[in-house]
């Protein structure tokens, strides 16, 4: 299969590999959506430290379930997107239900290699249902459950105003997450474009350029 290698900060190459074979408790996703994260742009100026180098890039994914073993409720040949995050289930933020928190966390596409092939072997576990969403919404999933994440652990109470300083794409994804709590959005940045954008179409109720204006 194709793949699309950094080699080395600066340098993007396609190579040929073995198609992954089905592992236990794997699954083997037909890659049809990457999302293009910033941490993919560091990674390729070669200013993000978790890197090494020769890297396959590519954690925000969207593909076709091709073949699994142990999936419950899973379908080949359905859509599906899944948690870019391999946690090691055994340390001690594992055990305590802290996945997010996982001392020997091994990110794909960072850490190990990423989507940036035709076929990506990932843990079932990680799996995650289509619900309806095509493959480029679902590429999504992962920047925007940063911000729902947030969102959900500021427990926002309607009507309250929710200051979002920094409105790049985690950034807008909070501002969104944040009004659908009910939260009066003020949108805080540098760069009048992005601020420009988060009135136009997330509708904020306030943008405040830090640079510029009387906070
Ligand atoms: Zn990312
Ligand atoms: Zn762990």
């Amino acid at each position: 299969m194709k793949t699309l290698v950094c080699i080395r900060p600066g340098l993007l190459e396609y190579n040929s590999s073995e198609r992954p074979q089905l592992k236990k408790n794997h699954a083997i996703i037909k890659i049809k959506r990457i999302g293009i994260c910033g941490t993919d742009l560091h990674a390729f100026e070669g200013t993000q430290p978790f890197f090494n180098y020769p890297r396959i890039l590519g954690h925000e994914l969207a593909g076709e379930l091709v073949e699994f073993d142990n999936a419950p409720g899973f379908e080949k040949g359905e859509s599906v997107s899944f948690i870019p995050y391999y946690n090691c289930g055994h340390c001690i933020a594992c055990r305590n239900g802290r996945t997010n928190c996982c001392v020997q966390m091994q990110v794909c596409g960072v850490h190990v290699d990423g989507g940036m092939v035709e076929y990506l072997s990932v843990p079932s576990s990680l799996l995650l249902h289509s619900e309806g969403l095509s493959f480029d919404e679902l590429a999504l999933v992962e920047p925007l459950a940063i911000g729902a994440h947030g969102v959900r652990r500021a427990a926002i109470v309607p009507g309250e105003f929710v200051l979002v300083m920094g409105a790049g794409p985690i950034g807008l994804g909070v501002m969104e997450f944040a009004q659908i709590a009910g939260g009066k959005v003020i949108a805080l940045d540098i760069n009048k474009e992005r601020l420009r954008f988060c009135k136009n179409k997330l509708h904020v109720a306030h943008a405040i350029n830090a640079s510029t204006d009387d906070i």
